[in-house]
């Protein structure tokens, strides 16, 4: 059975050279993830192009997501090393405080702002929460704390608020400089950190438009205000990632599950892609087996509808890339068995109006497809809006979006149940459009004999959002010669 759910792999230290990344396309990657927080712009290119290789060797067609750094608010550091912070103690945190002389009363941080955005009263939370000081007052620059849990500090901590609120803006300079470097290495997707609305999404789109680029948006949902605008950010970006790990810090961890299912529920009715992030598998940072809580992680995110699951530090730093990846695809496939419980809408809901031919047509077409027990569907598609469209719909029948233009077939490797074929339809009649396709699906093994193939197209070969055709061909049919 082919994985309908798409995995992407953060790369890192131990996925820099070509033995390992020709393993982990090997093990099915569909997306690489190149983390800017971390390394400098001549490595990201190095992998970049390895994995690019590596895909073209395996004529495998694999994207490349760039995720920018983001504000996140850190701590300065320390004169003498981590400090151990006791419960009930006085400690501040100032940004007009020595950035190297940081001590067991307190310390710099490197956001000005943050005395403004925070009140007495307030829980901060250090190191992903680990260390939690509540604010007792400001005077000045200076925020005076008392530690409510204890725990070891050391340079360079992030800190955020319980409950949210810091008004820190989302691109910071390092980011504009990294959004020109997507744009150089042709990235497919960038996601852009701690977004707080539409309007942090419109400027990292418009930053990478200006820059040449042409990445899919990607709104990384790990701060409270980005799930209070969940719907301007969806409307805005092209995908959104659940990054559980800012996200749980923010929010709480009890109420994660509940926002995580939510926020996939509601991306595929508003025609959003959505990528499940942190932790999925994390003790394969260090072994070769996954736990049984984080199989059930990954398989609840399958079954609750996510188009892709997403591994952090166990292919960036961990010992076992490709093992990890390939835990990952078989547990995966293993949940889509049991899709009939995935929370897609199956059919079309009677008060549905469509405004738009190409939408009407793509997503009615699964519920013919469905109902006619046709084996594979080719969408023949410019942008991938109609492959996305179906994907939104629940279906185990495979999408093959045929396309000519090389970033139509990269961005659809994040959809669910969506797979590139790259196919020039313009110069040819309808009917050799027809054999043509289903051409393609034979030779990839996916129909043969009396199989049914539904096909969508436009009567305008190689126009956008020209689809206006459905069409069910029998594959004995379509075979000449
Ligand atoms: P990060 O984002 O890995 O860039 O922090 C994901 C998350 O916060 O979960
Ligand atoms: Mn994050």
């Amino acid at each position: 059975m082919t994985r309908q759910t798409k995995i992407v792999a953060t790369l890192g230290p131990a996925t820099s050279t070509e033995d390992s990344l020709e393993q982990l396309v090997a093990a099915g990657v569909d997306l690489v993830r190149l983390n800017l927080s971390h390394g400098d712009h001549a490595e990201h290119r190095a992998r970049a192009e390895l994995v690019r290789a590596a895909a073209k060797a395996a004529g495998r067609t694999v994207g490349i997501l760039c995720d920018l750094q983001g504000p996140k608010i850190r701590i300065e550091r320390f004169a003498e090393g981590p400090i151990e912070l006791e419960e009930g103690a006085a400690f501040f945190i100032d940004p007009a405080f020595d950035a190297d002389g940081g001590h067991i009363e307190g310390v710099g941080v490197a956001y000005a702002g943050l005395p403004q955005d925070v009140a007495p009263g307030d829980t901060l939370l250090l190191a992903d929460g680990l260390v939690q000081l509540r604010v007792e007052r400001i005077d000045g620059t200076r925020i005076h704390t008392i530690v409510e849990t204890a725990g070891r500090l050391s340079d360079r901590k992030g800190i955020n608020r319980l409950g949210g609120g810091l008004s820190v803006r989302a691109l910071t300079e390092k980011d504009r400089a990294d959004i020109k470097l997507a744009a150089e290495l042709n990235a497919d997707y960038l996601a852009v950190s701690f977004p707080r609305d539409g309007a942090d999404i419109e400027e990292a789109r418009a930053l990478l438009r200006e820059a040449g680029g042409h990445a899919g948006i990607v709104a990384k949902i790990e701060r409270h205000e980005a799930v209070a605008a969940i719907t301007e950010i969806m409307q805005a970006a092209d995908a959104v990632m659940i990054a559980r790990g800012d996200l749980a810090v923010e929010i709480g961890d009890a109420e994660l599950p509940g926002v995580q299912k939510r926020i996939m529920r509601f991306a595929r009715k508003n025609d959003c892609v959505v990528i499940t992030a942190t932790q999925m598998m994390q003790s394969m940072v260090d072994n070769p087996m996954p736990t049984r809580a984080e199989v059930l992680d990954v398989a609840n995110a399958v079954l609750d509808g996510t188009d892709a699951v997403m591994l952090s530090e166990e292919t960036a730093v961990g010992h076992y890339p490709a093992e990890t990846v390939a835990a990952m695809a078989r547990v995966c496939v293993g949940a889509e068995g049991y899709a009939d419980e995935a929370s897609a809408p199956a059919g079309i809901a009677p008060e549905t109006q469509f405004d738009r031919i190409d939408e009407a047509i793509a997503k009615t077409a699964i519920t013919a497809a469905n109902t006619l027990g046709v084996k594979a569907i080719a969408a023949l598609t410019e942008s991938g809006a109609t492959a996305l469209w179906m994907s939104r719909m629940a279906t185990g029948i495979p999408i093959y979006a045929l396309s000519e233009q090389p970033r139509t077939l990269s961005r659809v490797t994040l959809y669910r149940g969506v797979y590139p074929i790259s196919f020039d339809p313009t110069m040819r009649d309808h009917d050799a459009v027809n054999r043509e396709s289903v051409a393609e699906l034979r030779a990839l093994g996916a129909v043969d004999g009396d199989d049914l193939v539904l096909i969508t197209k436009g009567d305008l070969a190689g126009v956008r959002g020209g689809t206006n055709a459905m069409k069910v061909v029998r594959v004995s049919d379509q075979i000449t010669g």
